[in-house]
């Protein structure tokens, strides 16, 4: 029997250059590239999608990155997999964003954009090697809200290089001032293979990165945002519905080069060499088989992102356990680090999860 898959993810693997601090897999835009690509897209999406999703989600490097006419030859693609779709979100850049994409978006079904927006200070999106500047961001926002869109989420990057707390103030104030529903944080971390890590740059001090959170912390729940995952703030109820699955464990499939799927206990992983995703004919490059343990610890792992938890009578129902007799002894030796409500079970602190998580690892 297969199960339905809920949530698809799409990889759209080029971006107009490539910012100093990114590593994902991503090369710089061709067009002829981006056809053949997108060629090879469609078999894959023909062998491999099956289901009318509730999610999708195009992501990148960056989708807008694409001209007019090969968007919508990839939300042609997807079409026939988006009739009960209920959210469905695209990634853009402020500088790739024009009106006539907007309007494709709209006739497709798109109903949330999440920007690439990092800061609102010039000289530090320069120094990030960012294409855009703050005021591209305030004008696409705007044209993006003129046309119906407002579930947005803006992505805030914080324990920068060249920032200080003043600065950083100052960049939440203006997000603050995009109005926006949903907020994704995310601290500097120097990869070894991006331009920052050849050039040997350091992240910034440990203790500044903690104020640096609080800071954002305070601003953010004082202005009406919900904490509500580790890296992730909303108002209301805009959580990302997409996120949400991955975070509930639940399956999903992924398709395009460096793209990966969980699909009950496997997990398979796409190249992420455009070049070699595009000459071969075979689907997947890597078929991980995750063990019970595997899956188990993955489960709570993902789950307690959130505060929303862990769903035990579906744990249980999954793995054929108890979860509060099996982890009794962890969560009894630190009572005061869960609430256990409705049958969920949350962490009260999201900053110490990794000190929690450690426990169930052993
Ligand atoms: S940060 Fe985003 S836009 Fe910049 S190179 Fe990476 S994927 Fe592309």
């Amino acid at each position: 029997m297969t199960t339905r898959i809920k949530h698809l993810y799409l990889h759209v693997p080029f971006c107009a250059s490539i910012c100093y601090y990114c590593d994902f897999c991503h090369r710089v835009y061709d067009e002829k590239l981006a056809n053949r690509w997108l060629k090879r897209l469609q078999k894959e999406i023909e062998d491999k999608c099956h289901d009318q999703y509730e999610t999708i989600y195009i992501g990148g490097g960056t989708p807008t990155v694409l001209s007019y006419i090969q968007l919508e030859k990839l939300l042609k693609l997807i079409k026939p997999f988006a009739n009960n779709v209920i959210e469905y979100t695209i990634e853009v850049n402020p500088e790739s964003l024009s009106e006539d994409k907007i309007s494709l978006f709209k006739e497709y079904g798109i109903n949330r954009i999440s920007m690439g927006v990092q800061s609102s200070n010039d000289e530090i999106l320069k120094y990030l090697g960012r294409r855009h500047s703050f005021n591209e961001v305030k004008e696409k926002i705007e044209l993006l809200k003129n046309n119906d869109f407002n579930n947005i989420s803006v992505d805030l990057m914080y324990s920068l290089p060249g920032q200080d707390m003043d600065i950083l103030n100052k960049t939440i104030d203006d997000i603050l001032e995009l109005d926006v529903p949903h907020i994704s944080l995310y601290s500097l971390t120097i990869e070894e293979n991006s331009v920052f890590g050849k050039k040997g740059i350091r992240s910034l001090d440990e203790d500044i990165e903690a104020d640096m959170y609080e800071l954002i912390e305070k601003k953010l729940t004082e202005n009406g945002y919900i904490h509500y995952e580790v890296s992730n703030y909303c108002r209301n109820d805009f959580q990302s519905k997409h996120n949400l699955g991955y975070w509930e464990y639940e399956d999903f499939l992924g398709v395009s080069a460096g793209a990966s799927s969980k699909i009950g206990n496997h997990r398979y992983t796409n190249t992420s060499s455009i070049e070699k995703y595009i000459s071969s004919y075979s689907n997947t490059d890597e078929d991980i088989i995750l063990s019970k343990e595997d899956e188990e610890f993955e489960h709570i792992m993902m789950s307690l992102r959130t505060i929303y938890g862990l769903d035990i009578n579906e744990f249980n129902q999954r793995y054929q356990t108890d979860f509060l007799e099996r982890y009794e002894e962890i969560i009894s030796a630190d009572l005061n680090s869960f609430k256990i409500a409705q049958d969920r079970i949350s962490v009260n602190n999201l900053e110490i999860l990794n000190h929690i998580l450690v426990n169930f690892l052993k």
